[in-house]
């Protein structure tokens, strides 16, 4: 009989997502007449940018004439938006990319996955706590760790605790470790690194020979100026550093699929003889092999984002998202509890009142005011005691979710 991968079998499953949706199910088929307003899963709402979906019917278009007609596209995405992500994503951050240093994907979720692909299982790794499951989960997948402990900890990775006291940015590890994952602004506590944060994950990289995964899926959600956008704003990042990027949330293309994920040609890994080696070439063989690129209209609508008109039309709609984070947060404070994110990403992380644990929390908003967030716990051990309301909902659900919040508590 064929084996199976047995790692699969470490993992738990599935557990967060399904357990919020049989708890709102029970409670909704108990009581139908409850409108329940949903701030919990991370997707966005608002549609495309008139401008983005021009381009994306214009790339249609093109498709139906056998002189603008495309057929397979180059691996690593078209010239056309790896220019405008050089141009304008990057540029004006100071940061100067080469062309062969950004390839283009259908997903961040896939390509902080895939990256493993090119990395021995030997590595240490270390990934915060409270986390993106997606860290965690690919690397038992890929047979990195043991089995998970009574917390939910696996054996063999490196958790980095972020809690109230770091202010969720977590201490550099007292020990070498090979790969770090971190995502900021962060999903889920909001959190977000000030350029001196960075600088230190970078001089640790950089003093260890480890590689940085930085995920930066939400840095079109920076308000405050000063904030990097960008690991490779810091010195020396192009050292140590991948980037991952995505249209998902920035321009709302969680269904549409675009990302990018950027590895410097410096950046170099080693080999089982002890020589230096380019991770961008190992990367390039990965997805020339494995992949066959994204399709053309998708990326006519991702570089579209990077047009005058586009850019104005998309940052209308973070606004839009990030005016929902203040009225959650404000309104939450005013509701006398602690609050936390919701500034510069588009998560709250709020503390639960009188030390309820997460799931109980949870089933009290549910069931008092009919909101569905998502219970801390299920990101990590150390997301115990917090709750994450997410800012992609529609304006109305919003507000009608604050006002219930706080006449519940009050
Ligand atoms: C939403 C999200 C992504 C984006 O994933 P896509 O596959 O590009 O949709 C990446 N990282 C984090 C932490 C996210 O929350």
């Amino acid at each position: 009989m064929a084996r199976l991968n047995d790692n699969y079998l470490k993992l738990k499953a599935g557990y967060l997502f399904p357990e919020i949706g049989r708890r709102v199910k029970v409670f909704s088929e108990a009581n139908p007449e409850a409108k329940i307003i949903r701030l919990g899963i991370g997707d966005v709402t608002q549609p495309l940018a008139p401008a983005v979906l021009k381009a994306f019917h214009d790339g249609v278009d093109d498709l139906a004439n056998t002189d603008d007609f495309k057929g397979y596209g180059p691996e690593q995405g078209y010239e056309f938006l790896i220019d405008a992500l050089i141009e304008k994503a990057y540029k004006p951050l100071g940061v100067e990319l080469k062309k062969s240093e950004i390839f283009v994907s259908d997903g961040s979720k896939c390509d902080c996955a895939n990256i493993l692909d090119i990395f021995a299982l030997d590595n240490k790794v270390a990934i915060c706590d409270p986390v993106y499951p997606v860290y965690n989960d690919t690397n038992v997948m890929v047979g990195r760790t043991g089995e998970a402990d009574d917390k939910g900890y696996y054996e063999g990775l490196t958790y980095l605790a972020c809690t109230e006291d770091n202010h969720f940015t977590p201490a550099i590890p007292d020990k070498k470790v090979d790969i770090v994952y971190l995502c900021y602004p962060n999903n889920p506590t909001g959190a977000v690194a000030t350029r001196e944060d960075l600088k230190k994950w970078v001089d640790y990289a950089l003093a260890n020979d480890a590689v940085i995964f930085f995920d930066a899926a939400y840095e079109a959600f920076i308000t405050e100026p000063g904030i990097p956008h960008s690991i490779y704003e810091i010195e020396g990042a192009k050292r140590c550093a991948i980037e991952f990027r995505s249209f998902s949330k920035t321009a709302g293309f969680t269904g549409v699929r675009c990302a990018l994920t950027v590895i410097p040609e410096e950046l170099m890994a080693e080999t089982g003889n002890g020589e230096k080696s380019s991770l961008n070439k190992l990367w390039n063989r990965r997805q020339s092999t494995k992949f066959n690129g994204v399709s053309y209209p998708v990326q006519k609508a991702a570089a579209a984002v990077y047009s005058e008109e586009g850019w104005t039309q998309v940052k209308e709609t973070i606004d839009y998202y990030m005016e929902n984070a203040r009225l959650i947060r404000e309104g939450l404070e005013a509701a006398g509890l602690t609050v936390y994110g919701g500034v510069n990403a588009p998560y709250i992380w709020l503390k639960t009142p009188n030390g309820m644990s997460s799931w109980d929390f949870f089933d009290k908003l549910l069931s008092e005011c009919h909101v569905v967030g998502t219970p801390g716990s299920g990101f990590g051990p150390s997301g115990e005691g917090f709750y994450r309301l997410s800012a992609f909902g529609g304006r109305e659900n919003v507000l009608e979710a604050i006002d219930r919040i706080k006449k519940n508590l009050a």
